[in-house]
């Protein structure tokens, strides 16, 4: 005990740890195509069953705070079950009814009976925990929860399904967006078929196509296997890599100093404000600090609009200016 240091004992152990936490969620994976990888990059998710990688420390942590998260709102939606009369069940899987191939494991199902098979209403809640809580929910997140709501749907057909994702950060902000999601048609159909075609190629040991997004930069398939980067060209100018390494390092910082200042708005919205007194004005040395409530965003779910009113949605789409974007992925 004494001969190693404190860390490396940590990072020894931290591994068999998020393991053993997340057993259940990944028995089998590698033949099935799991809910969180039906929002994202197709070819990542079979890469990452065909040549799995060892995950990072700072990533070993996101997945155990992510854990350690989950287990502690489990009184919280036991009291809120309680209080409203209705059933909780934690960690329910769910296959598609004609294809086992396609699975997903909820995070939490309320609902009116005392089994699913009996209930009437059900409400799936999709936990996501963030460095940072993004405005609006990630594209990915709304498309695993809709793929969550469409195969409980499919498999209870006398309920009627609707689902929340419920945000949290580091600094103990919360979200649930103020909306609860619907099952849609369309919406779960194109995740099936998605989820089909996926399938498929992990049981041919084919590639499908990459999806590029904003997750690139975390890949680690990315400079090995992913077309879109592989066949990138390769410049070797002092001045254009010293110009890179200088953006994808101003890059970091930004992204460092937005969290804290987010969790120093936190900090002050509690020092200076009640649950009874919501709004904070005043001065305080040279400065005058304002907290202040604003109505939420009016939001409007464009799948649906295009699937369900496509006169409406063909009259007033309006695309924008193409733009240039820079980014150090
Ligand atoms: S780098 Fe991006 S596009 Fe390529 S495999 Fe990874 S996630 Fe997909």
């Amino acid at each position: 005990m004494f001969q190693h240091s404190l860390i490396s004992q940590v990072e020894e152990v931290l591994p068999s740890v998020c393991k053993k936490n997340s057993e259940e969620v990944l028995e089998g994976r590698n033949k099935i195509i799991g809910g969180s990888e039906i929002g994202g990059c197709p070819l990542k998710a079979i890469l990452s069953k065909r040549y799995p990688t060892e995950p990072d420390v700072p990533t070993l942590w996101h997945y155990l705070r992510g854990h350690t998260r989950e287990v502690s709102l489990d009184l919280v939606h036991v009291t809120i079950a309680k209080r409203y009369g209705w059933k909780l069940t934690n960690q329910v899987r769910v296959y598609h009814p004609q294809n086992r191939g396609l699975r997903v494991h909820i995070d939490r199902v309320y609902s009116n009976g005392e089994t699913l098979e009996i209930s009437t209403q059900m409400l799936i809640v999709e936990e996501k925990c963030s460095a940072v809580i993004p405005d609006t929910p990630w594209d990915s997140w709304i498309e695993q929860l809709q793929f969550q709501i469409g195969l409980l749907q499919h498999t209870y057909p006398q309920a009627e399904v609707r689902g929340s994702v419920y945000a949290t950060d580091l600094s103990g902000a919360h979200s649930d967006y103020g909306v609860k999601f619907s099952y849609n048609d369309t919406i779960y159909k194109r995740l099936v078929k998605k989820g089909n075609m996926m399938l498929k190629h992990l049981l041919n040991g084919t590639d499908p196509l990459p999806t590029e997004s904003m997750l690139c930069g975390f890949c680690a398939y990315k400079l090995t296997h992913c077309p879109k980067f592989r066949q990138a060209p390769q410049i070797t100018s002092d001045e254009v890599m010293a110009t890179v390494e200088e953006l994808g390092e101003i890059t970091k910082q930004v992204k460092t100093i937005q969290k804290r200042q987010k969790e120093i708005k936190f900090h002050l919205r509690k020092m200076l404000t009640s649950q009874d007194q919501p709004r904070f004005k005043g001065k305080i040395g040279e400065k005058v600090v304002s907290i202040s409530r604003r109505n939420g965003r009016v939001t409007c779910d464009l799948m649906v609009l295009e699937d369900q009113f496509p006169d409406a949605y063909a009259q007033t789409r309006k695309n924008g200016n193409d733009y240039t974007v820079v980014e150090v992925i």
